[in-house]
């Protein structure tokens, strides 16, 4: 719940905007002096929006402070409302995005955010979801002041991108060092021997130095099997118990792991509940076909698979998981028998394939998970005009491959080997990046062992159709007039059908200097079912700085103004202009 806060009268405008905007996000806190409406709103609240100035702000904020992982983040707001600034709590308690979205709620409002990994692009070590430990402060400068930060991952984690300050220690000294080294090469080896800044990523417990933080991917997924009437304390003591015994921390681990029929068993539950894990469940057939180190007859006899622990573990971390623990068995003080068994199998890292479709061109016509996806990889391979689009959005440090057109399957083929190396990829197009684009030859190329995240994006049809008004309001298709990969018969095949459908149709690629005569043939197919009159929309650079609307109709289109950076859109026979507008009519009988 968002708690707001206002004194003034513009202050109680704004603020009342932001409430119907968010009724079910928002509480009001009025009716009561300021004072009190701030400490109720910080008790009761997980983010507050003060209409105040920052200075009255941080004066009544500072006697409720407590600890920055469970205070509310706090946004003042001006009495302008052109500024949104982002307090307290920027990351743990979301004041950062709190400030972004309350500026876009707000007419003409910024956001302004001060935490230095928001305003410089560098993620911070606690904004990348997974937990952190030890010097958490020092890495992050290091990593902001551009000083040395060792980045030492046990296994290819789908990492965002860190700035070239930080990387993999150097590799280690040949036994025999060649005559003659460079000095940078001598410097580097200095380096290397010195105190250095470490950012460790594993599931490992270590003991860290001073400048050392360490991530917890995760990577871990704990099988385990129980007797009825077993305790949540005996589950969690044994888990605890295994994990030490193997070095390994509980921070790491991501999901409990179980066969179905002890799906309701109240101790596993209430285990993973208490360790905010979920507990995933099997079928006894899926886990017995499951090869494992210790198979055994009780379970076979009880729950009919001869290994719960190792089992589930196992299926629950996935293709090409590893057993890292075998089955142990807990122990009961009262030396009465064992109730419960664990096992602990470590993941493959899984790289990560996005495929983000840009939008048509304009910067808010591209998604807010568009944005996120860009700045959670670390490679990023697209054609090099739509890279330019978003270089700025990019982290410092993202790797770009960039290639020009006509190299589509090769794009396709990195972006896959690539995330298939484990890394976190973004594949990019504009308009959406499965519409005519890179989607489908990437997919065609992937296999299981990458996890693959599209993101959609405003196809070019759709921003056309905004731009000439309501075009597509019935049944429509698109239709690539690009014959470079498909034969002209299948196309004008399709185009026939649509023209006999009577369906609204966008042409891309219509139009191009060695493809002219494409576009008059397929309108002159659409022609012999609509009439002259039928409106036809053609619109360059949808969105963009340089749009270009054309509103005709069939019969006096000028197919030499089409181009590549086209779309035409032809109506239906009943589409009408209605105030200089492309109009097609839902059908709806009460509209006819
Ligand atoms: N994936 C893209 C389409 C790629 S095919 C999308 O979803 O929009 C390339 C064709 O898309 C171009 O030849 C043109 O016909 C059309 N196109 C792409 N962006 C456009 C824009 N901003 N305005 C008009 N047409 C556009």
């Amino acid at each position: 719940m968002i708690g707001l806060i206002s004194a003034t009268a513009a202050g109680a405008a704004a603020r009342d905007r932001l409430a119907t905007a968010w009724p079910d996000r928002t509480r009001v806190y009025g009716g009561v002096p300021v004072r009190e409406a701030v400490e109720r709103a910080f008790d009761e609240c997980d983010a507050l929006v003060c209409f105040l100035a920052t200075g009255a702000t941080v004066r009544l904020l500072a006697p409720l402070l407590g600890d920055k992982r469970t205070d509310p983040g706090v946004v003042c707001v001006d009495e302008a409302q052109r500024y949104a600034v982002a307090l307290l709590g920027g990351h743990e308690g979301g004041a950062n995005e709190l400030a972004a979205s309350v500026a876009g709620a707000l007419p003409g409002c910024e956001p302004v955010v001060t935490t230095a990994t928001d305003a410089t692009g560098v993620p911070g070590l606690d904004a990348l979801g997974w937990p952190v430990e030890g010097a958490v402060p020092s890495v992050t400068r290091a990593i902001l002041d551009g000083t040395p930060v060792t980045l030492r991952a046990t296994a290819q984690w789908p990492l965002p991108a860190f700035p070239d300050n930080v990387s993999p220690p150097p590799a280690t000294a040949a036994p025999e060092a060649p005559t003659g080294l460079p000095d940078t090469a001598v410097e580097d080896l200095a380096v290397a021997d010195g105190p250095r800044t470490t950012l460790w990523v594993t599931d490992e417990v270590l003991p860290l130095g001073p400048d050392e933080a360490v991530l917890r991917p995760p990577s871990l997924a704990v099988g385990i099997g129980a007797s009825r009437g077993v305790s949540s304390d005996e589950v969690i003591g044994l888990i605890e118990q295994t994990l030490d015994d193997a070095g390994l921390s509980m921070r790491s681990v991501a999901e409990l792991a179980t066969v179905d029929a002890k799906a309701g068993e109240p101790g596993l539950l209430s285990a993973a509940d208490r360790l905010d894990l979920p507990l995933r469940t099997y079928a006894a057939g899926v886990l017995a076909d499951v090869e494992v180190p210790n198979p055994s007859d009780a379970p076979l006899a009880a729950v009919g698979t001869p290994s719960v622990a190792e089992a589930a573990a196992l299926t629950a971390a996935g293709e090409e998981a590893r057993l890292i623990v075998p089955k142990a068995k807990s122990v009961r003080l009262d030396g009465a028998p064992a109730m419960a068994t664990a096992a602990v199998a470590r993941r493959r890292p899984r790289g990560r394939l996005a495929l983000v479709g840009l939008g048509p061109g304009a910067r808010d016509l591209m998604t807010p998970r568009a944005r996120d996806e860009l700045r959670r990889a670390s490679v990023l391979v697209g054609l090099d005009q739509y890279v330019e689009q978003i270089r700025d959005l990019l982290r410092p440090g993202t790797r770009v491959l960039e290639s020009g057109l006509g190299s589509e399957e090769e794009r396709a083929r990195t972006a896959v080997a690539e995330a298939r190396a484990g890394r976190s990829v973004a594949l990019i197009g504009s308009g959406d990046a499965g519409v005519y684009a890179m989607a489908s030859p990437a997919l065609a190329e992937a296999s299981t062992d990458i996890d693959v995240v599209g993101v959609p994006g405003v196809t070019a049809a759709l921003a056309a159709a905004a731009v000439l008004g309501a075009p597509l309001g019935h049944d429509h298709v698109s239709v690539s007039l690009s014959d470079l990969h498909t034969p002209w018969e299948v196309i004008e095949r399709r185009v026939r059908a649509a023209a006999e459908s009577d369906t609204v149709v966008t042409f891309y690629n219509p139009r191009s200097r060695g493809r002219d005569w494409q576009l008059p043939k397929a309108l002159a197919v659409l022609a012999e079912h609509r009439s002259p009159g039928t409106p036809v929309g053609v619109v360059r650079s949808a969105s963009r700085h340089d749009e270009q609307v054309t509103l005709t109709t069939l019969g006096a289109l000028d197919a030499t103004v089409v181009d590549m950076m086209t779309v035409v859109t032809v109506g239906n026979t009943a589409t009408r202009t209605v105030a200089g507008r492309m109009v097609t009519p839902r059908g709806y009988r009460w509209q006819t």
